[in-house]
């Protein structure tokens, strides 16, 4: 069902009135995780007005280590519903577990992390939902891999998922992963999907997240993912790789004007 072959179209996912793909450009911005009230609304409105087309925010994470901090859990739902509200952003969040379905009625586009990809029970069973899915790559996924993780969900009902480049595992160090940014011609060649890149997982640095995020619009991305956070240095997750408001505003009218040339 992911196959451009028997699709020849350009599908486009609707989130919440977001569109993504078949030439519409979809920015998701926010905070690694939901830590208060006052950081995410402020970050969500920094967003809205630097033109952010989706906010994002964890709630349920998946730290290396589980002495990190594990998200807010439903409760961040809450907030990130608040923010919602105040904004009118649609907003994406990371399920980890079919246990965790029941919290996120109102959020209009399920997040399946990196680690999560081949989970093919959560899959299936997001699969059986009528809500856009976000597929992360795993860390060392192939292409043949990934798609066929994103037909585990399309084979149950539900073909509206988008892909998520994040950067893979490779042997360089002084990167968190490595982006791989021929994903996107090839997932477009291979698939009708839409193929969105997150610069900020791929190279775990802020100042990588402009030339990563200008490569993707250069390469025909069809959207960003980009951590924002109103005070990246009192991040409980992820701070080294958050843009501050001042700086998403800047690289939004870069993009916006790079589109605009391509
Ligand atoms: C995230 O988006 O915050 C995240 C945990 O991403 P990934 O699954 O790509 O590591
Ligand atoms: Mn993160």
């Amino acid at each position: 069902k992911a196959n451009r072959k028997f699709h020849p179209d350009d599908s486009v996912i609707n989130v919440g009135g977001a569109l993504i793909g078949g030439g519409n450009f979809a920015v998701m911005a926010g905070p690694c995780s939901v830590e208060t009230p006052e950081q995410v609304l402020a970050t969500a409105k920094a967003c809205k007005e630097a033109g952010a087309t989706i906010l994002r925010g964890g709630a349920f994470k998946p730290r290396t280590s589980p002495y990190s901090f594990q998200g807010m859990g439903p409760e961040g739902l809450e907030l990130l519903e608040l923010a919602k509200k105040e904004t009118g952003l649609p907003i994406v969040s990371e399920v980890m577990d079919i246990s965790q379905l029941q919290y996120f009625d109102n959020v209009d586009m399920l997040q399946i992390g990196a680690r999560n990809m081949q989970n093919f029970t959560l899959l299936k069973e997001v699969g059986k939902l009528n809500k856009p899915v976000l597929l992360k790559r795993g860390l060392s996924a192939t292409y043949e891999e990934w798609l066929m993780a994103a037909e585990y969900i399309m084979s149950e009902g539900n073909e509206q998922v988008v892909l998520c480049e994040r950067g893979i595992r490779t042997f360089e160090t002084k990167t968190r992963n490595t982006l791989d940014v021929t994903a996107i011609p090839m997932m477009h060649e291979l698939s009708h999907l839409p193929i969105i890149m997150d610069p900020s997982h791929a190279a775990g640095m802020s100042r990588m997240v402009r030339p990563l995020s200008l490569a993707s619009v250069g390469g025909g991305a069809d959207g960003l993912m980009i951590e924002v956070h109103n005070d990246p240095s009192k991040a409980l997750c992820d701070g080294p790789q958050a843009l501050r408001p001042d700086q998403f505003t800047s690289l939004m009218k870069e993009i916006i004007a790079l589109r605009q040339a391509l």
